[in-house]
This record gives structure tokens, sequence and C-alpha cells, in this order.
């Protein structure tokens, strides 16, 4: 499918797409780009990557498909940075978790010839690095394409056939939508943990109570989601500002009408607020997105 691709970012995301395109025979060459020698260094060790280099100008050179799977913060330099040296019809593409701020950001850094079609695969865990990467990360996964309206349609077809031939399934959303479904169903549970998580530990530090003994009623699972990287959430929040906040207002008014069930000894609503997101689990479950 891909002569070249250039993959700016070589950690969890990047890593997996580059042992996933090799795996299922979509690149001849995958060159990775990383901000420090020792990401490179480890990722051509683990043979994850054809060639690596810090250098932005000498990964993106002659490279047909291009992929920023860095931090979002990082992205509008990384475009500023690599634009002189994209090869006419390029195709620029992104992993990033946040999308309508990545097409603010980016698309205005490309040159006329080069086309930018957004994604975000809906994959992950909460571990980074090269190290962390593996081929089926993405397999029987959703990838949301976002592409501008005036996107070229064989280019969006390309990006949807690459991320189909490493396994996923794939949509193409309006990018504000896109941002609205995320700040509930990623953002908002991310910032839920990492902050039951802070209190908690602070309880254990106060109180001397037995938080991590018996992590295992419930607790441990927020501390698997809230050990996920700091630089990329802090990203997530900060370009996603507007919709998370929007969510959070919601999820504040229906805490407080729980909180005013159990206040009140409102059983009734209780009780019918579990069963009906049990129901819920069980939708996940049969969208095999468990
Ligand atoms: P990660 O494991 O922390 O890896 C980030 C990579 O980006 C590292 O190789 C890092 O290089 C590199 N990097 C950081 N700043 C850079 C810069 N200025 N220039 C070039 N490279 C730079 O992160 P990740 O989890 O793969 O996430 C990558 C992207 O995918 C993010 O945009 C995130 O929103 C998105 N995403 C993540 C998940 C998830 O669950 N993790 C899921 C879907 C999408 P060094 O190691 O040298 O610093």
């Amino acid at each position: 499918m891909f002569d070249r691709v250039a993959i700016i970012g070589t950690g969890l995301i990047g890593a997996s797409l580059a042992l996933a395109l090799k795996r299922h025979g979509l690149a001849n060459h995958v060159v990775g780009c990383a901000r420090t020698q020792e990401t490179i260094d480890k990722a051509l060790a683990l043979g994850i990557l054809d060639s690596g280099t810090t250098d932005i100008a000498a990964a993106v050179n002659n490279a047909d498909f291009i992929m920023l799977a860095a931090p979002v913060g990082a992205f509008r330099d990384l475009a500023k940075a690599m634009a002189p040296h994209l090869k006419p019809g390029a195709i620029v593409s992104d992993a990033g978790s946040v999308k309508q701020a990545v097409i603010d950001t980016v698309a205005p850094e490309l040159p006329a010839g080069v086309h930018f079609i957004p994604a975000h695969p809906i994959a992950g865990t909460e571990h980074s690095g090269p190290e962390a990467g593996f081929a089926e990360l993405f397999e029987g996964r959703w990838c949301i394409l976002t592409p501008p309206p005036e996107s070229d349609p064989t280019a969006i077809e390309k990006v949807t056939q690459m991320w189909r031939g490493i396994g996923m399934q794939t949509e193409i959303m309006d990018a504000e939508h896109h941002d609205k479904v995320l700040a509930i169903t990623s953002h908002l549970p991310h910032l839920i943990a990492y902050t039951i998580v802070g209190t908690a530990t602070d309880l254990e530090a106060h109180t001397k109570s037995e938080v991590f003994k018996f992590a295992a009623g419930g607790f441990r699972d927020f501390t698997r989601i809230a050990a996920s990287d700091p630089v990329m959430w802090r990203d997530v929040f900060l370009n996603n500002r507007e919709a998370v906040l929007d969510m959070l207002g919601r999820f504040t008014e229906d805490l407080s009408a729980l909180q005013k069930a159990i206040r009140n000894g409102d059983g009734k609503t209780l009780e019918d607020h579990f069963a009906r997101t049990r129901e819920i689990r069980r939708g996940v479950i049969d969208a095999k997105q468990a």
C-alpha cells in the first residue's frame, strides 16, 4: 500500500502501528522519528522499525504516508518542521485523541498538494513507549476518521484501507462530534480515575487507611486507568476543553442526583439506575468492545 511510511512518535501507538503495517505487508519501509535517540534505539533494538531518526526532515523525506503519533500538544511544531520536506501528493494523518484542535493546528501548516486525513484509533493501554507496542493492538477496534469537508476522496479511501488492513473497523465523523463522543466515553472516565485515585491517596496519607491493601474492591480498576501517560492526557484535556467541561457539568448533576437518593434513603432510584447501567455493560460486551 505504501512504499515509505514515516511514524512521528514511536510510543505505544506509533510502535504498534509500525509492527502492524509490517505484519500485514502494507509498507515496504517504516521509518520512525522520536524526540530522543534513546527511544529510537529501543525501537530499533526491538525490531519495530526499518530505520529511525530524531531528525523530522530526514524522516518525512520521500515518505508517501506520514503518521503523527506524538502527544497532541506537539503537533503544531511537528507540522511546521516537516512541512517544507513533504513530497507533493503525500498523505499526512494522525492518531491524536482529540480532532478539532488537531485540524485547527496542523492543517494550516501543511503545503498545498499534501493531503491531511485526521484519524483516531480507539485502541490503547495505560502503557507508554516503544516497548509497550504490539501488532494486535488495533484488531477488532474502531478507528474514527474526521477528514475536513474539502478532503480528497482517494486519500480518505487510502487511509481507511490502511486501518482496515490492520484489522480495524472504520467510521467517518465530523471532528466536533468526535470530540463530544470521546469526551464522555474516554476523557471524562480518565478524569474521574485521576481524581478518585488522588483522593484515595490523600486519604491513605492522612488517615493511614488501608486503601492499597484492599484495592481489589473496585479501586484497582481506577488505578490502572490513572496510570495512563501524564503528558498525553494533559494535552487531551487542554485540547478538548469545551466538550470535557460540558460533559463534566452533566456528570456533576447526575452525581448530585445519586447523592440526594443516598441521603434520602431512596433505594428505588439507586436500584433503577444501577439496573440500567448493568444493561449498558451487556451492550458493550455484545458489541465486542469489552
Ligand atoms: P507514548 O507511548 O507516550 O509515545 C509518545 C511518542 O511521541 C514517543 O515516542 C515520544 O518520543 C514522541 N514524542 C513526544 N514529543 C515529541 C516531539 N516533540 N517530537 C517527536 N516525537 C515526540 O504515547 P502514545 O500513547 O503512543 O500516544 C501517541 C498519540 O496517540 C497521542 O496523540 C495520543 O493522544 C494518541 N492515542 C493514544 C492512545 C492511548 O491509549 N495511549 C489511544 C489512541 C490515541 P520520546 O520517547 O523520545 O520522548
